[in-house]
């Protein structure tokens, strides 16, 4: 990769290659932009297959969430940290404090928290060596687990999208296939099955469909098939890049809505999206529930709050809609047009004010 190239292109603020022989940490860490303020993201913990890989999903990361921030009114700016390894085998206390050092060096340029591969108890240890993590533990007055509060973002928003597409006035009735029910995908499935949705659910973890399949009803398939079933919503709740070349004409709903971070390849595939008539629900939007979360520890945790501004997730989709509608673009430009305003804004507005 051509790194400066690369950092050139998407203005990418920093990146820290971070290692420790004693830990065996290999990790990253990439401040994307700080203009709205320090760069919040969590650290995610998977066993890319080449530094190159593990760099590329970095990058792209951070630049989601600047963009997640900005466009749901959270005055952060974006980053996050990756680390290198097979969380089941690789992950232990030297590790996660090793990578707190590297946090704490930035001096608060950099708050991190959990993600895929970590979990709000790593947060705890990563605390030992840093003040700069979020999404503590709420024994400890943190914001816990950001899944709930991210199902929560995830249903408001996708009710905005039923309106649109399926003239409905609520979830009842309406079929989702959950791809992966981990963390989000769980709470997902409980609230959609609350509101009276048909769920379909698969997980290349046996268990995780099973447990699905027990408590809410949902129907299993397997982890190919989710791709092409017939339904009104897939949401993907696994990793990115779900829509690519080789899965771009399987679908078969009319909905896509899902916090899975990057899910377009490429946002040419937003573009197909669009040209197909199937409704895309940017990620970075719908899926900032975590987000929201995560940072309303800063003033002091107030569970309340949080849910309040996540429901919010309703009326930013709406804006979006209607953006896309009006000028007809794709939503994954409508919702890059919003959030690329408010950071615009709030920098001119600093330069009047400097
Ligand atoms: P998780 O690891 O708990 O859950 C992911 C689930 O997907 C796991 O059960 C895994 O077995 C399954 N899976 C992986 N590959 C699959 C495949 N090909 N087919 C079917 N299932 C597959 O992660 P999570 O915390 O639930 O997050 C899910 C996604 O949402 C991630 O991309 C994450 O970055 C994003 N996200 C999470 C949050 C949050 O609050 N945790 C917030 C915003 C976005």
């Amino acid at each position: 990769m051509e790194i400066f190239q690369s950092l050139a292109e998407d203005q990418h603020e920093q990146v820290i290659f971070c290692s420790d022989k004693v830990a065996h940490l290999r990790g990253i860490i990439a401040i994307h932009d700080t203009t709205l303020g320090p760069a919040i993201g969590g650290v995610r913990m998977f066993p890319y297959s080449s530094e190159d890989e593990a760099l590329k999903d970095v990058l792209l990361l951070s630049k989601a969430m600047t963009y997640k921030a900005a466009a749901v009114g959270i005055n952060l700016g974006g980053g996050q940290g990756v680390i290198i390894g097979d969380p089941l085998k690789d992950k232990n206390e030297l590790v996660l404090r090793a990578f707190g050092r590297f946090v704490q060096g930035l001096n608060g340029r950099y708050i991190t928290a959990e993600d895929v591969g970590t979990t709000v108890e790593d947060m705890e240890i990563v605390r030992y060596e840093t003040k700069y993590v979020m999404g503590l533990s709420r024994a400890i007055g943190g914001s816990g687990d950001p899944g709930p509060v991210t199902a929560i973002g995830l249903c408001s928003g996708l009710l905005a999208c039923v309106e649109k597409v399926l003239n409905k006035k609520s979830l009842e009735g309406v079929s989702v296939a959950i791809q992966g029910v981990g963390h989000v995908g769980y709470h997902l499935a409980q609230r959609l099955k609350e509101a009276g949705c048909r769920l379909i659910v698969a997980d290349i973890i046996p268990e995780k469909a099973e447990k699905a399949r027990k408590e809410f009803g949902a129907e299993i398939i397997s982890p190919e098939e989710i791709l092409g079933v017939e339904a009104d919503v897939f949401s993907p709740c696994a990793l990115g890049g779900v829509i690519n070349a080789k899965t771009i004409d399987k679908f078969r709903v009319k909905i896509i809505a899902g916090p899975a971070n990057n899910q377009l390849e490429d946002e040419k595939y937003g573009e197909v999206l669009h040209q197909k008539g199937i409704l895309y629900a940017p990620d970075f939007v719908i899926g900032s529930g975590g987000m929201i979360n995560v940072a309303n520890e800063l003033g002091g945790y107030i569970r309340e709050k949080a849910i309040k501004q996540a429901t919010g997730i309703y009326d930013i989709m709406k804006k979006i809609l209607e953006i896309s509608a009006e000028s007809d673009i794709p939503t994954y430009k409508a919702a890059n047009i919003l959030a690329k305003a408010r950071i615009a804004e709030v920098k001119k507005f600093r330069q009047r004010h400097a």
